[in-house]
This record gives C-alpha cells, sequence and structure tokens, in this order.
C-alpha cells in the first residue's frame, strides 16, 4: 500500500495551505476574459492581468483561432460523433490529426487531454511493445508531472517501476547498464521550472537504446523550429526509441492533447494504440471546436507568425530576467519560480498582487515542498513591456517587506 501514492496524507498535509488560499480570494476566482490574458471578476468588477497563463504565445485569444473554432463547429453541426472513433469519425479529426503529424513530422494521434495521453501512453511502452517484446524498466524522474506519477500503479502491474532523483543522469545510466530495455519517464520542460537534459539523454539513447517517454505540455508551441518543442529540437526529428505526448490546450491555443508515437506513417504503433489504448477507444476526443481551432493553430504555426510569437515571448522573458533574478534566469523558457518559503508568506504576497492588479497565484505541498512555497510565473508573448516592468517593480517592492510579514505572523 502508498508505495506510490497516498492522496489521504497529501490532501491533509495542503489542507491549510488551500484554506488559506482561499480566504485570501485567490482561489476560484469567476471571470470574464478581456483577451490577452486579461481579466475581470465578475464579484466586483476588479480587472488583472494574468501573470501565470499557460498561454505562451497568447494563441488562446488568437482570433483566427477562435473564428475557426466556431466555424468548423458550426459546418459539422455536432461536437462529436458520440461513437467510439474506432468505428467512424468527422473529416475534421482525420484534417486535424494530418495537420499535426505534418507540422512536427511525426506519427501523432489526438486525445482529449494531454493527461489522457498519459493515461494511453504508459501503458503501451511498459507492456513492452515499443520495445521488442521486453517490458522496460520504466524510469520515473521524481519531478516528472502528475498525471505521470499517477499511472505508476498501473505501469507497475505491467513492467518494473523506479523512480530517481531530478534530472540525475548517472543514476540514469547505471540502470541502463544493468537492464536491456529502460524506459525513461519525464518532462520535457518542468512545471515549476528548468529542463529535460537533452543531449544527455540522447547519448544514452545513442549508447544503450535508452526509451523516451517525454511530456512537452510546456514545450510545443514555445520553443523550436515550428514551435516543435526542446525534445524535437534537440533531437532534429523523432526516432523510434522515443514518445512525447502534449497538450494541445496550453502554447498551441487549441484543446486536447496529443501522442507523438513515433516516425510520421509508423502505422504499428498507431494500430496497436487504438486498437489497446483505453480512452482512445471511448467517446471522448476533442470536439468539433477544439479541432477547428487546432487546424488554424497548426496553419499558424507553419507560418512567419509563429517565429514572430515566439521572439516576442524570447524578449519579454529577458526583460523579466532583466528585472527579478530566479534559479531560472537565463533558460529561455516561459517559467519562472520565484521562491519565499514560508506558505503564509506566500500567499501574503500573492493577495498584495492581486490587489494590485496581478494574478500570481502560490504554489505549494505537494507541487512543491514544505516550506519552500513560492510563485510560479509565466511569461507570455502578448504581455506589453510596461505590463511586465510594473509588475517586476511591485513584486520587488513587496518582496523586501517579506521577512517583517513572516515575522507578524502573517
Ligand atoms: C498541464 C500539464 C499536463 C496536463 O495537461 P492537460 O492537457 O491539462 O491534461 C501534463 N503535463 C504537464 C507537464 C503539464 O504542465
Amino acid at each position: 500500500m502508498h508505495q506510490f501514492l497516498n492522496i489521504k496524507k497529501s490532501t491533509r498535509i495542503s489542507a491549510d495551505f488551500w484554506n488559506v488560499t482561499r480566504d485570501a480570494g485567490l482561489f476560484d476566482l469567476v471571470v470574464a476574459g478581456l483577451g490577452d490574458g486579461r481579466h475581470r471578476v465578475l464579484a466586483d468588477g476588479h480587472e488583472f492581468v494574468n501573470m501565470a497563463s499557460y498561454s505562451y504565445l497568447g494563441l488562446d485569444t488568437h482570433p483566427r483561432l477562435v473564428q475557426a473554432a466556431a466555424e468548423a463547429l458550426l459546418s459539422e453541426g455536432s461536437l462529436n460523433t458520440s461513437s467510439s472513433r474506432r468505428t467512424m469519425r468527422f473529416g475534421v479529426l482525420r484534417d486535424a490529426e494530418i495537420a499535426l503529424s505534418e507540422l512536427f513530422d511525426v506519427e501523432a494521434v489526438t486525445v482529449n487531454s494531454c493527461a489522457t495521453a498519459a493515461w494511453t501512453s504508459l501503458p503501451l511502452v511498459a507492456s513492452g511493445l515499443f520495445t521488442d517484446d521486453v517490458p522496460p524498466l520504466m524510469v520515473f524522474d521524481k519531478s516528472a508531472h502528475f498525471c505521470l506519477n499517477a499511472m505508476k500503479p498501473n505501469v507497475a502491474d505491467e513492467a518494473e517501476i523506479t523512480t530517481i532523483p531530478h534530472n540525475d543522469i548517472d543514476a540514469l545510466e547505471d540502470l541502463c547498464k544493468r537492464h536491456r530495455q529502460v524506459a525513461y519517464v519525464g518532462d520535457g520542460v518542468y512545471s515549476i521550472g528548468g529542463q529535460a537534459p537533452m543531449p544527455e539523454l540522447l547519448r544514452l539513447q545513442e549508447k544503450y537504446g535508452l526509451f523516451l517517454l517525454l511530456d512537452e505540455a510546456h514545450g510545443i508551441s514555445t520553443v523550436g523550429q515550428r514551435g516543435r518543442g526542446v525534445v524535437l529540437e534537440a533531437m532534429g526529428g523523432i526516432n523510434d526509441r522515443t514518445l512525447i505526448i502534449t497538450s494541445l490546450n496550453k502554447g498551441f491555443g487549441a484543446s486536447g492533447g496529443a501522442i507523438f508515437l513515433g516516425r510520421r506513417g509508423s502505422q504499428m504503433r498507431f494500430d496497436t494504440a487504438l486498437r489497446s489504448a483505453g480512452p482512445l477507444m471511448w467517446s471522448q476526443r476533442i470536439n468539433t471546436a477544439g479541432l477547428g481551432a487546432l487546424l488554424a493553430s497548426a496553419e499558424l504555426h507553419a507560418s512567419a507568425e509563429l517565429t514572430e510569437l515566439q521572439d516576442r515571448l524570447q524578449a519579454n522573458i529577458a526583460l523579466f530576467d532583466s528585472l527579478v533574478e530566479t534559479p531560472e534566469r537565463g533558460d529561455g523558457l516561459p517559467i519562472r519560480f520565484v521562491q519565499v518559503g514560508s506558505e503564509e508568506a506566500t500567499v501574503a504576497l500573492s493577495q498584495d498582487l492581486l490587489r494590485a492588479g496581478f494574478s500570481a497565484p502560490p504554489v505549494f505541498f505537494p507541487i512543491v515542498g514544505r516550506g519552500r512555497a513560492g510563485l510560479r510565473l509565466m511569461l507570455r508573448a502578448n504581455m506589453t513591456a510596461v505590463e511586465i516592468k510594473e509588475f517586476c517593480e511591485l513584486l520587488t517592492t513587496l518582496r523586501r517587506r517579506e521577512p517583517a510579514a513572516a515575522d507578524a505572523g502573517v
């Protein structure tokens, strides 16, 4: 029992922090969208800039994507077939998967979220079907996303599993030396900052045939040629020992998730997934509106507009880095973690920021360790320099008061 998960325990530990967050009015805000990551709270009309949106390129409110979503829905006249896709699917789903496969030069299949992509792909890899019929030793990075970790009990029924410290290449290489088949499970870009050590992972792949299953929820769109993310950018193109999952609801600005099963035309993997992976067989997939947005986003990703947006994002990251120091400074990724320490001081800081017009929600256990709370900030292409400067100045001023706030037991 509790070899992999202990929900009751972690819920109890975090309960107080959640309550403080709720009481501070930082939880479950009901808002109207004002476009470009700005919102108005319905209850009191307070307006704020979202400093923690996953929409790194601002595509969630891009007029062409919104229009394409509406048109696809109206033209099909239905959100879904309400049947298993194995039996039938709308043309727009076929078109969307072809567009995604062409864009990233992979064999892509879509599902209704990145979490579903984890549910779909991990059991397939653990079964050994993609590693010469030998179930690989499944090595999880300690910081791998919740949706990957939550699959451990399922995976453990098919393969041996182990967890190694974050980005510990020596530990991974040691396991590669001692096991015939090893599959490494981690994130391309980590939710609270940093990225996978791609050059080292590729070296292990080359030397030992290491299989990689990486979650690119934050990497896709954000960086790389045509927005292919940190993994494909480092590889130059997908290979047979790699499987990538991603959200299409973050940087991509559409909806749902995807699995890049392997090289384009990997029919065996596609058939295996469709015939054996639970969620792909059931009733939900990206709905027609989401598929319309996906098609428009794929088109945008193949155009010069993508590079323009990525450049704007990079300029905003550089501006932020010049004003606020974080461990992630200079890594070219949009996630910045401002560690405060005390949960209470973090909530107080977040509350002050919201009052001043910026939403930067507190992050605490179990996302980070106890007593290591902080603000997770996400930069976007559609933030103005004025907004970033104002936010950074405010953050710096408020943080100077932190020790006093902690002493006072706020
Ligand atoms: C957000 C996130 C997910 C979940 O994505 P959904 O599409 O919301 O299911 C998975 N992995 C990582 C690293 C994430 O940040």
